[in-house]
């Protein structure tokens, strides 16, 4: 895991670029060193959502029913595959009870 050199907060990897790695909280931006993010990328997936969690607030809403307490809203993200044949996932998250599934298209 990278942090902000300027804030110290979690890196992510820039969504159109996964070679840059982003700062959401002041906008920072860095380039990785060859492939060294991809590769500590290749966690478990729980993982993953781990890290996106930490910027949750910031994602965008949509209108989508939760299993489990039965809330219209929830947060929504892609997580992007590297390989061009497979889809992306989509990813929800309850606004209510933080429950967190994924689709399939
Ligand atoms: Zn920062
Ligand atoms: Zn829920």
């Amino acid at each position: 895991m990278m942090f902000c050199t300027k804030c110290k907060s979690i890196l992510l990897p820039d969504k159109d670029n996964p070679k840059k790695i982003r700062c959401n909280n002041c906008g920072y931006v860095s380039r990785g060193n060859k492939g060294s993010i991809i590769l500590k990328e290749k966690t478990k997936e729980s993982k993953k959502i781990e890290i996106i969690d930490k910027s949750i607030e910031t994602l965008p809403k949509t209108e989508a029913e939760c299993s489990k307490c039965g809330n219209k809203h929830a947060f929504y993200w892609l997580n992007q595959t590297r390989s061009s044949d497979e889809a992306e996932t989509q990813f929800f998250m309850c606004t209510k009870c933080k429950h967190r599934w994924r689709s399939y298209d």
